[in-house]
């Protein structure tokens, strides 16, 4: 290369390094465009309630105006729980009861205050249950119409331990009862059951239903010590499951139920399960078993106005308005805002997996184990089962 060709290629390589330092220059010069200004924020939350410690938090989320009205996108923000700064939180957890206020602060535009109250966990003390299914049929061979097979009875169970015994956490304020369902082993006799917690049964007539009728009190169990399900044919389609009783001098009646002054077994307690009822996904037992322990449907008829269900923490909605028009399983509360639906105290079009119970729906669950009447408590080695057909004739 001649020293000629150098100069050229040295003034070249000149010339290039300034173009590129004035082209940054200029880029770094450039004007920023103003940062949007929040001129309001709405701050809201998944649930108004949770327990200390759940797994499952709260949701946050905001909206944020300039003073034009169009939302802001992602603007920076810092949350206020009871006044405390705690940064850009998306989602709410406590692992301490009580009451909290939370807001957002974006400059010195703040946001308006939600409220969520934070339940103590509760520790209640062990409680088996046993159940016996009367499967009633009408002669057909085993594993056949309403003869149904064993395996139809375990997968009921599975749903009901799903409910009741095993935590879902698909809800921030769901809750278990300490409870354990059982089937039955031993009859009223003392004998082993061949099946465990079926009890297989021919209808008097196929005119007869299993809906809480006179002729079922032969195939009662004592509901001291036995959940009773009668399974077959309700002659409606639909399955019910008997509210409790209390005593009318006990002090802690949960809202809602009645008293009784009978001082024994009056009446078929229990679950009547319509045989269509029990197919996959149907979760319509553990649902009636919620019946069977004081618990109300989570919905109204077609209005809003009152507590349905008389559990402040269960979202409520207008069931005739779902069913008019119908949205799968995301509801509308009454309170105006869309929620999906995990209770189990619902009623059909709800997701598939699993159901749940609320932390106030377990209370007064836990009310009935405590004081309900003839709901199945005792254990065997408590005493021996009564006759009922004896019962029943005033003996
Ligand atoms: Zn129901």
């Amino acid at each position: 290369m001649s020293t000629n060709r150098i100069s050229k290629w040295l003034f070249l390589l000149m010339l290039a390094v300034i173009g590129s330092l004035s082209c940054g220059s200029d880029d770094g010069e450039a004007p920023q465009p103003e940062q949007p200004v929040a001129a309001s924020l709405e701050l809201s939350i998944s649930e108004g309630y949770t327990v200390a410690g759940h797994a499952k938090p709260l949701l946050l989320s905001l909206k944020a105006l300039d003073n034009e009205g169009n939302e802001l996108f992602n603007p920076s923000y810092t949350i206020l729980v009871n006044g405390e700064e705690k940064g850009r939180l998306s989602t709410f957890r406590s692992e301490t009861s009580g009451s909290f206020e939370l807001k957002a602060v974006v400059g010195t535009v703040e946001s308006n205050v939600v409220l969520v109250q934070v339940r103590e966990q509760q520790v209640y003390q062990p409680k088996t249950y046993r159940i016996i299914f009367h499967i009633v049929h009408d002669g057909e061979p085993l594993g056949t119409g309403y003869n149904i097979p064993q395996d139809r009875i375990a997968y009921q169970m599975e749903l009901l331990e799903k409910v009741f015994e095993q935590s879902s956490n698909l809800t921030p304020n769901s809750a278990l009862p300490n409870i354990d369902f059982e089937l039955a082993s031993i009859d009223p006799e003392g004998n082993m059951l061949a099946e465990p917690g079926i009890n297989r049964l021919q209808r008097p007539d196929q005119s007869a239903s299993v809906l809480f009728e006179d002729w079922m009190w032969g195939h009662y169990w004592d509901p001291d010590y036995y959940i009773n399900v009668w399974v077959g044919d309700t002659k409606n389609g639909y399955s019910w499951g008997i509210y409790p009783e209390f005593a009318c001098s006990e002090p802690t009646l949960p809202q809602g139920l009645g008293c009784t002054s009978a001082t024994d077994v009056h009446r078929l307690e229990g679950i009547a399960l319509e045989l269509d009822n029990l197919y996959d996904e149907n979760w319509v037992f553990p649902h009636e078993m919620g019946h069977v322990f004081g618990l109300f449907h989570i919905f109204s008829g077609s209005e809003c106005s009152t507590d349905v269900d008389f559990c402040e923490d269960t979202r409520q909605y207008n069931r005739v308005a779902y069913e008019n028009t119908p949205t799968a399983h995301v509801r509308t509360s009454c309170t105006g805002d869309e929620f999906i639906s995990y209770n189990v105290m619902d009623y059909w079009q709800q997701l598939n997996g699993a159901r749940d119970l609320t932390y106030d729906q377990v209370q007064r669950i836990r009310a009935v184990v405590d004081h309900g009447l003839w709901r199945g408590g005792k254990s065997l080695s408590e005493g021996t089962p009564r006759d009922m057909s004896a019962i029943r004739n005033g003996g």
